[in-house]
C-alpha cells in the first residue's frame, strides 16, 4: 500500500486533482464489513460521519436523479456489495444512529448462501436469507440487485444476461416487495461488463448500474456505468479523505489500462 499512498503524494503535489473536474455525485463502496478482510464498524462509523460532513449524503436513487445538475457534485452514496449478513449486523446500526441510507446489492441466486465465488481466496461471508433481506427498514436501506450468479456479465448471451438481470431483478422484488431499480456489475471492472450488458441492464427495468471503475463522480452518460470509489480495509482516515480528495484519481487511468490489457490477452 505503501506505493499507492506515495502515487496519492505525487498525485497531489502535481495539482492534478485541482484540475480534474468531477461533475459528481460520488458514491462510495464497501463489500464486508468486520472480519479479517474488512473495513472494521468503528472505521467506518467514522467515515461516514466524516461523509455527512463534506456532502449531503443521500440514497443513490436521489443521486442518480440529480445526474448531470449542478447539485450533483455535493452530493454522495453509500453503496454495498454483495448482500452479506454483516452489514444488517453491523452497518445498519451506524446508518440509522447517524440518519444515513445505503444501497445493498445482492447477488439474487445466492440470497441465503455465501460468496462461493471468493472460495479459497478470501474468507467465507454469509449472504442475508429472505427473512433477511424482507426485515431490512427501507427507510435506512434500498435492496438493489447484484447478477443472480456473480458471474462476470462481459460476452454473455442474451438469455443468460435476462438471468442476470431480469430474473434477478425479480427475484429480489418478490422478495422485498418494492421495486428493485439499481444494479452493481459483479466485479465491475471495465472489462466485466460490455455495452450489451449495459443494454440488458437497462431493458430489464434498472434506472441505472453501478461499475466498481474508480472514480469522484460521474458524467450524465454514465448513468449505467457509474464510477466508485472503493473503500478498503486497509485504508486509514487519512487514506479515506484522500480518496474523497482526488488524490486517488489516477486509479481510473491505470484501471483502464489494465482492462485494456487484460481485453486485448484474450
Ligand atoms: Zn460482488
Amino acid at each position: 500500500m505503501l506505493q499507492q499512498s506515495t502515487m496519492a503524494k505525487m498525485w497531489r503535489r502535481l495539482g492534478i486533482p485541482r484540475i480534474l473536474d468531477w461533475p459528481g455525485p460520488l458514491v462510495v463502496m464497501y463489500h464486508g464489513l468486520g472480519g479479517s478482510d474488512g473495513v472494521q464498524v468503528d472505521e467506518f462509523a467514522t467515515q461516514c460521519v466524516r461523509l455527512a460532513e463534506l456532502y449531503d449524503v443521500v440514497p443513490l436513487r436521489a443521486a442518480v436523479d440529480a445526474l448531470g445538475q449542478p447539485q450533483a457534485r455535493r452530493m454522495a452514496s453509500i453503496t454495498f456489495d454483495d448482500g452479506y449478513h454483516d452489514f444488517s449486523e453491523l452497518a445498519v446500526p451506524v446508518l440509522k444512529r447517524l440518519g444515513l441510507h445505503a444501497t445493498l446489492f445482492v447477488p439474487a441466486g445466492k440470497v441465503g448462501g455465501h460468496n462461493d465465488w471468493d472460495e479459497g481466496q478470501r474468507p467465507r461471508r454469509f449472504i442475508l436469507d429472505e427473512a433477511g433481506l424482507a426485515n431490512l427498514d427501507p427507510t435506512v436501506v434500498e435492496i438493489g440487485a447484484h447478477g443472480w450468479t456473480h458471474c462476470r456479465v462481459a460476452g454473455l448471451n442474451s438469455e443468460d444476461l435476462k438471468r442476470e438481470t431480469v430474473r434477478a431483478r425479480q427475484r429480489l422484488e418478490e422478495i422485498v416487495g418494492t421495486p428493485v431499480r439499481l444494479f452493481a456489475y459483479p466485479y465491475g471492472q471495465l472489462d466485466d461488463f460490455d455495452l450489451a450488458a449495459e443494454r440488458s441492464v437497462q431493458e430489464a427495468g434498472f434506472d441505472a448500474a453501478c461499475s466498481t471503475h474508480f472514480g469522484r463522480g460521474s458524467h450524465l452518460t454514465e448513468r449505467f456505468r457509474l464510477r466508485r470509489v472503493g473503500i478498503e480495509s486497509y485504508d486509514s482516515l487519512e487514506t479515506f479523505e484522500a480518496k474523497l480528495d482526488g488524490d486517488y484519481d489516477w486509479q481510473a487511468p491505470k484501471e483502464k489500462i489494465g482492462a485494456w490489457i487484460r481485453t486485448r490477452r484474450a
